[in-house]
């Protein structure tokens, strides 16, 4: 289940609207309440004004809408910083927002919206720019790598790539379907953060990056089959407008698919092993610091 945070909720403050955000997606299960803990707990306090902040560890609960936490891109990170400094005062404030978003099937459509916005009344898309002022300066999409392998028994592959190949396909078709003269929105790189690598069976990234572009290969073969297999598929339905290719990720006709095909799309994609707990202190993770770093060059 998708939990989020109580006490800094922040997304209907108009002061926040218009931070640069990233946004967390990923299945149910990958570490995402834990990730934005833990980046709350590192970044979290320093910046926030709200009188309403709780100090006592998160409270957590279901939610169906997503979460945004303001955190300090200046702030310190490093837990083996020999400067202990409180994370306070003397940092320069560069606020931006994580907005966590449910990892349920039913749900992800709140962070494919984020991405490509839909009119509520005819469930098309609608340009980027006009549902909010929230500039997403990125996509940070996790996934617990210690589950991933095909040949693990409860192999998460073939979800966790689903839920990849709708969001890469959403900045993709932001990308070529709208252009203001011959502008493109503005790029949105994606961070494929393989997590839980403290765990022995988990794959190391480069691992991670093969079984991922292997699936969403095998995505793209079975949903351009099923185009023209059953002719068109009810939800194409809705859309109306549909043209051939249109489901298709990445460069059109190739073989097999590799991530590098998404820059033609202007979307820079990224594959980065961490973890979320095992770091500092009691287990043998990478940490995160890596993840930090990307997000704190991006807003
Ligand atoms: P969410 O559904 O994506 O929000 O996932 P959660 O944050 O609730 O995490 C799911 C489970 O994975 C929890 O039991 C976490 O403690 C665990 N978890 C998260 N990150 C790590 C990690 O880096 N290593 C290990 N071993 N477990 C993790």
């Amino acid at each position: 289940l998708h939990q989020v945070l109580h006490g800094n909720e922040s997304g209907s403050s108009s002061k926040n609207a218009s931070l640069p955000s990233i946004l967390l997606a990923g299945p149910s299960g990958a570490g995402k309440t834990a990730l934005l803990t833990l980046f709350e707990k590192r970044a979290g306090r320093s910046t926030s004004t709200s009188t309403d902040e709780k100090t006592e560890p998160a409270k957590t609960h279901t939610s169906q809408t997503p979460v945004s936490t303001k955190l300090n891109a200046a702030a310190p990170f490093s837990s083996s910083s020999t400067s202990v400094s409180s994370p306070s005062d003397n940092q320069p404030k560069r606020n931006f927002l994580l907005i966590d978003t449910p990892g349920h099937p039913k749900l992800r459509s709140t962070a494919l919206s984020h991405l490509l916005p839909l009119d509520p009344k005819s469930g098309r898309p609608l340009p980027p720019s006009s549902k909010s002022s929230q500039p997403i300066k990125g996509v940070i999409f996790l996934l617990d790598a210690s589950t991933l392998s095909p040949s693990s028994p409860d192999s998460s592959l073939s979800q966790a790539a689903t839920y990849l190949y709708d969001l890469l396909l959403s900045l993709q078709h932001r990308y070529s379907r709208y252009t203001k003269g011959s502008k493109h929105p503005p790029s949105i790189p994606v961070l494929i953060a393989a997590n839980k690598l403290d765990l022995f069976t988990a794959l190391p990234a480069t691992l991670v990056k093969k079984e991922l572009e292997a699936e969403l290969g095998r995505i793209r073969v079975s949903r351009s089959k099923g185009l023209l297999d059953s002719g068109v598929k009810e939800e194409d339905v809705t859309a109306g407008e549909k043209e051939e290719g249109d489901d298709w990720l990445g460069e059109y006709g190739s073989e097999s698919f590799e991530f590098r095909q998404m820059v033609e799309f202007d979307i820079e994609v990224e594959v980065m092993g961490g973890s979320v707990l095992g770091n500092g202190g009691e287990g043998e993770g990478p940490g995160c610091e890596g993840w930090w770093k990307w997000v704190v060059e991006r807003v």
